[in-house]
C-alpha cells in the first residue's frame, strides 16, 4: 500500500507545527487531514474552528492537502462522556474523548486507503499523551493502521499562529471546559 497518512485535527493553531513536522516524512498530497470534533460545544464554536482551520490550510499550502469535516454528531458525544463529565479536564472524561475521536479517524483512515494515523492532541500541553498513545496504539492493532505520535512542538505552533493571526481559543472544547476555565 502506498504510504498516506491521516492526520486528525482538532484547530487550526494544533494543525501548524503538526503539520510541518509531519511533511518531513510525507509529501503534501499523501495527506489528509480530518476535522472530527463532536466535542466542541457550541455548534457555532465548532464550525468556526473548522472554518479557520480551512482557510488557514489554503493560505499557507493551496489545494495540495485534502481535508475532510466528520459529522457534528454532538449528542452521541455527550451520552457517551458525561456521566464523567465531574473528572474534569485531564480526568477520565478525557479518555473517552480521546477514544471517541480517534476511532473515527482510524475508520476514515480505512475507507481512503491510509496507511498511517496520528492526532494533533498532542501538541497541547493540557492533553495526556500516555492516554493518546496507548488509545492510538490500541486501535493501530484493531484496524491495521500504523499509529505514530509525537509531542509535537507546542511552541513552534505559538509562533505560527500569531504569524498568521489564528483565532485562538481560550477553551478545549466541551462546555465542560468551558464551565471550569470560567471559574479557574
Ligand atoms: S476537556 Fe477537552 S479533551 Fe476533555 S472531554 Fe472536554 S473537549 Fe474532550
Amino acid at each position: 500500500m502506498k504510504s498516506k497518512i491521516l492526520i486528525h485535527v482538532c484547530c487550526a493553531p494544533c494543525a501548524t507545527a503538526t503539520l510541518e513536522q509531519v511533511m518531513s516524512d510525507f509529501p503534501l498530497s499523501d495527506i489528509l487531514l480530518y476535522y472530527y470534533n463532536p466535542n466542541i460545544h457550541p455548534f457555532l464554536e465548532e464550525d468556526k474552528r473548522y472554518v479557520e482551520l480551512k482557510q488557514y490550510i489554503v493560505k499557507r499550502y493551496g489545494t495540495e492537502i485534502d481535508l475532510l469535516k466528520g459529522e457534528y454528531d454532538h449528542d452521541a458525544w455527550i451520552s457517551m462522556v458525561e456521566p464523567l463529565s465531574l473528572s474534569g479536564e485531564g480526568g477520565l472524561r478525557c479518555r473517552i474523548c480521546y477514544y471517541i475521536r480517534l476511532l473515527s479517524s482510524f475508520k476514515i483512515a480505512e475507507k481512503e486507503k491510509c496507511s498511517h494515523v496520528t492526532t494533533t492532541l498532542s501538541i497541547s500541553p493540557h492533553k495526556n499523551f500516555e492516554w493518546l498513545n496507548e488509545t492510538g496504539a490500541l486501535l493501530s492493532e484493531k484496524f491495521c493502521i500504523n499509529w505514530f505520535l509525537e509531542k509535537w512542538d507546542y511552541r513552534k505552533s505559538v509562533a505560527l499562529s500569531k504569524e498568521y493571526e489564528l483565532y485562538r481559543q481560550n477553551y478545549c472544547g466541551c462546555s465542560f471546559s468551558k464551565d471550569e476555565r470560567k471559574t479557574t
